[in-house]
């Protein structure tokens, strides 16, 4: 118990890019603070439940993205990706530690202030599409800049047809999600999650429900997305070629950041999935 103590404390203070010839060990890539951030984590904890029983399902993380970026996360089952996701983009609290969004600071803020975050300055993205089957395409794009009462309705149709166009889905606007395909499904919450000109997408395995194929070009839309209106992405994904179009992928273990890789291909990265995977469990040692 006590060497895995001492191994988790040495981790924690050595970023896990040190390992890797990072110029500067100080520091890992993924955690330079800067006042401009899109995403901004510090020393975020999150706990659930009390004393002996507690699960320490974040413990300790520091991260920095830039604005327009696409980072992929990924990690084992139980490696804190959803508590992760969740705490970053404001659905959950942290139990310790900082988030900012965009230079604001989230964690104090209250359930309305939050609900009023995430509906004008961020995007989702989720496996089921989540799209409202009694609305049309365009009233589904539209949905976020409605609820938060902005905009003309010429304004807004005009928006709507113009990011439908972009994501491939021109002159759909006036079908029903029912009547579209996965891949087609997941474009419109493309242009959803885009309407707001949001500081951050949160995406949560966007292409789990697709085929590979369909698959591909939702993430090239996502891609797109960062390259040509400079979005910020935030992905988390099992699927190893997902994560290839990431600028970035980070590794979670056991509620930490255990190691990045810049872009890079599929058989990389799932290797760097398989080592995490059979390395030795930390989650025995306290937080
Ligand atoms: P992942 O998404 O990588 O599978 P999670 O963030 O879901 O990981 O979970 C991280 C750890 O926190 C796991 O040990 C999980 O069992 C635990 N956990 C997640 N949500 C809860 C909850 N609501 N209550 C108690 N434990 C939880």
């Amino acid at each position: 118990m006590g060497i895995l103590r001492n191994k988790r404390r040495r981790e924690e203070r050595e970023p896990a890019d040190s390992r890797y010839g990072s110029p500067s060990p100080a520091r890992a890539p993924y955690d330079t603070p800067s006042p401009t951030a899109a995403v901004e984590l510090r020393g975020v904890r999150r706990r659930y439940g009390r004393g002996t029983g507690a699960v320490h399902a974040l413990r300790g993380i520091d991260l920095s993205l830039p604005r327009g970026s696409f980072t992929a996360v990924m990690g084992p089952s139980g490696s804190g990706k959803s508590t992760f996701l969740q705490c970053a983009a404001g659905l959950d609290l942290p139990t310790e530690g900082s988030v900012r969004l965009g230079g604001t600071e989230i964690t104090g803020m209250n359930e309305n202030q939050l609900t009023e975050l995430r509906r004008s300055r961020l995007g989702f993205v989720f496996q089921a599409f989540n799209l409202l089957p009694s609305l049309t395409v365009e009233q589904n794009v539209l949905l976020p800049t409605r609820l938060a009462g902005g905009g003309s309705a010429r304004q807004g149709r005009a928006h709507a047809a113009e990011l439908l166009a972009r994501v491939g889905l021109e002159g759909k606007g006036h079908r029903r999600p029912t009547e579209l395909s996965g891949g087609q499904q997941q474009r419109v919450a493309i242009a959803r999650a885009l309407v707001t000109r949001p500081d951050v997408i949160f995406a949560d395995e966007p292409t789990g429900a697709l085929d590979t194929t369909t698959a591909g070009e939702v993430l090239d839309l996502l891609r797109s997305a960062v390259d040509a209106l400079g979005a910020t992405v935030v992905m988390v994904t099992h699927d190893p070629v997902a994560a290839t179009h990431a600028d970035q992928v980070l590794f979670l273990a056991d509620g930490l950041i255990a190691d990045r890789l810049p872009r890079t291909d599929a058989t990389t990265i799932a290797a760097r999935m398989r080592t995490l995977a059979t390395r030795p469990a930390l989650a025995g040692a306290a937080a």
